[in-house]
């Protein structure tokens, strides 16, 4: 089959003027050249993805190094693994030189050694995502699909490409059912099998691409499909006791959509995410995880708020009061459990302290407070405050009622 048609039609002019560049440069270093993975997928799909992979059979370091002096972008390249980025400004070209994989061990990162496009195709994790689309001029558009992948995207089918798939790597456990979601598929009968059979596999991979994988799945539009799907699997407990993928964090996430850019979710989804933990839970969460630093504050900061509810759970209390109890907890902590929290009046008090509070200033500074004679010292801190408290309490508005409030607190 080919696809030069399809190409044509489905890339931006600028990126296929690039393809096209690409192509002719491979031919003159004598190498072969391939449009892998998820492009092919979503090509075939006829879902847009400028995301560009690309497979070599020779060296993708010097093919890249070729590209981005006759083209206009930023190169990083990886010599040791045979791999470089070109980035332009709308979308990037990730490079490979074409590789096979053996696992030492289920869970390790793979041995690599350099190969045709079909090793490289036959390490991949699914069928759908196992094909290429050759870019050298003598085939250019060829599709090579030696897995049948092309009949399982028109039967919707997710299929791993080996029985062992999911023990040489667990993490494709979480991907396959990030796509399933995704694209509205379902498991080939015999990966759901082995999906299943290998579950406790995802003992055996290191924090680092667990969590990898989990903000791949908080990228897609809604993760809270493959979480649902997850938790029913028993693939969430796995990964901690009491993570769970139900209709409370459908609903939470939905609300944090409407609250947020697309582009500061992820953090606040997690703080969501990890709500129903106990406090040790989300301990071992974060360092099983290996959460960054101020990520893991957030988390830390979300559980603790939600059980010091009791004091924000009374009506009378002064934005004072609020300002007070809530200004060292990270912002996103306070977000996450107005969002999650049952009360209205927590919720209310969390929102006025996230609208309002936080960013109310007092017209009045201490060098302000020296120009009225007030000296420096302890005296002067206390005025401060108690200025602040007054402004957030609506006892104070203009700069002539905080002069006069100061004064009278001077004597
Ligand atoms: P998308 O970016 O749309 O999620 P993609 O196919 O580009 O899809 P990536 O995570 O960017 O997905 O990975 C690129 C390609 O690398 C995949 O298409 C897949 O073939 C391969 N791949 C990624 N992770 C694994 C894995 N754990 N095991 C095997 N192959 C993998
Ligand atoms: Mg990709």
């Amino acid at each position: 089959m080919n696809l030069a048609r399809q190409i044509k039609q489905y890339l931006p002019q600028e990126l296929l003027g690039l393809v096209q560049n690409i192509s002719a440069q491979a031919d003159k270093l004598g190498q072969r050249v391939y449009l892998v993975g998820g492009v092919v997928r979503d090509l075939l799909l006829g879902y847009p993805n400028f995301d560009l992979d690309l497979v070599i059979e020779g060296d993708a370091v010097k093919l890249a190094m070729a590209i981005a002096e006759t083209s206009q972008a930023k190169l990083v390249t990886h010599s040791r693994f045979g791999t470089a980025t070109l980035s332009y400004d709308n979308f990037t070209l990730d490079m490979a030189t074409a590789r096979g994989e053996t696992y030492a061990k289920p869970g390790a990162l793979p041995t690599v050694t350099p190969g045709t496009i079909s090793n490289d195709l036959s390490r991949r994790d699914f069928s759908i995502n196992a094909m290429s689309i050759s870019l050298a001029s003598n085939n250019y558009g060829e599709l090579l699909d030696p897995y049948q992948s092309k009949s399982d995207l028109e039967h919707r089918l997710i299929r791993i490409l080996h029985s062992e798939s999911f023990r040489d790597d667990a993490t494709r456990i979480l991907r396959a059912i990030r796509y399933e979601q995704r694209l509205g598929f379902k498991l080939e009968t015999q990966t759901a099998k082995l999906l299943k059979r290998d579950i406790p596999m995802l003992d055996t991979i290191s924090g680092d691409r667990i969590r990898h994988e989990l903000e791949l799945i908080l990228r897609e539009k809604y993760p809270e499909f493959a979480f649902k799907r997850l938790d029913e699997l028993g693939v969430l407990q796995r990964i901690n006791p009491s993570l769970k993928g139900d209709g409370w964090i459908a609903e939470k996430f939905e609300k944090a959509r409407q609250l947020n850019k697309p582009s500061q979710l992820l953090p606040l989804y997690l703080c969501l995410f990890i709500y129903p933990l106990s406090e040790s839970e989300n301990e071992q969460f974060i360092h099983h995880l290996n959460i960054p630093t101020k990520l893991s504050r957030a988390l830390r900061d979300t559980r603790y708020l939600k059980s010091q509810f009791s004091f924000l759970d009374k009506s009378s209390l002064k934005p004072s009061e609020i300002y007070y109890f809530l200004y060292e907890y990270d912002p996103l902590a306070i977000q996450a459990n107005a969002i999650a929290t049952k009360s209205p009046t927590i919720h209310s008090h969390l929102q006025l302290f996230l609208a309002k509070l936080r960013y109310v200033k007092t017209f009045l500074n201490g060098e302000d407070l020296k120009g009225l004679g007030i000296s420096v010292g302890p005296k002067l801190g206390e005025i401060l405050r108690a200025l602040y408290r007054a402004k957030l309490d609506g006892e104070v508005n203009t700069k002539a009622d905080e002069e006069k409030l100061a004064l009278s607190l001077k004597l």
